[in-house]
């Protein structure tokens, strides 16, 4: 079982790394704009999550749920600490 993370930070598989790729499995109670055209097609146009918990977190790299880890994200202006200072000499 994993969190949701918040506006810091973020998931990673504990096995392979991943950071953005995951099944969420989650039950929620919602509240739903339907939007329903003339010819009756309805389309949910807004979700309003009233309560819910996350059940499973599951990688889709390596199908693992057990190393779901919450991490830092990167700070902004960092970019991932990519080597632009190295480069033009
Ligand atoms: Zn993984």
């Amino acid at each position: 079982m994993a969190d949701f993370p918040d506006a810091q930070h973020r998931w990673r598989c504990g096995h392979c790394g991943n950071l953005t790729r995951f099944d969420v499995l989650r039950s929620a109670r919602t509240r739903e704009f339907w939007h329903v055209n003339l010819a009756g097609e309805p389309e949910v146009e807004s979700t309003e999550v009233l309560e819910g918990a996350i059940e499973e977190v599951r990688c889709r790299w390596c199908g693992n749920t057990d190393r779901i880890e919450i991490i830092a994200r990167p700070e902004p202006g960092h970019e991932g600490d990519s080597p632009h200072d190295m480069g033009g000499v």
